[in-house]
């Protein structure tokens, strides 16, 4: 398994179980940490919304939109094509990691 696999499945896994470095988990599991988005105080950080709409990973995104023009989530979260879309966008985007984390590293120990 390389870094990248490691990294990938690390971020799909905060993706879809919902628990990991971000606002919609803080908001529930972690009250010192501020549930806005760095993109606007007055938006909670979901997973729909660093997926779908924020400004700061606009870039990112057009992994998704290749996919998806639209960003039709039931495509994206239904084929194939959508999840190796997600998991590129995920990983460009770093959009599910903690502020100033390093790159995991895959320890075979
Ligand atoms: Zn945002």
């Amino acid at each position: 398994m390389t870094p990248f696999n490691v990294t990938s499945e690390f971020l799909c896994h905060q993706c879809i179980m919902g628990h990991g470095f971000f606002g919609e988990y803080y908001q529930c599991f972690v009250p010192t940490e501020t549930p806005q988005c760095a993109c606007n105080d007055h938006i909670i950080q979901t997973r729909q919304h660093l997926l779908l709409s924020c400004p700061l990973y606009e870039h990112p995104r057009h992994h998704l939109m290749k996919v998806s023009p639209h960003l039709d989530q039931c495509l994206l979260f239904q084929s194939k094509h959508g999840w190796q879309a997600i998991l590129h966008f995920l990983c460009d985007s770093r959009a599910f990691l903690k502020a100033n984390a390093t790159p995991l590293v895959h320890d075979p120990g």
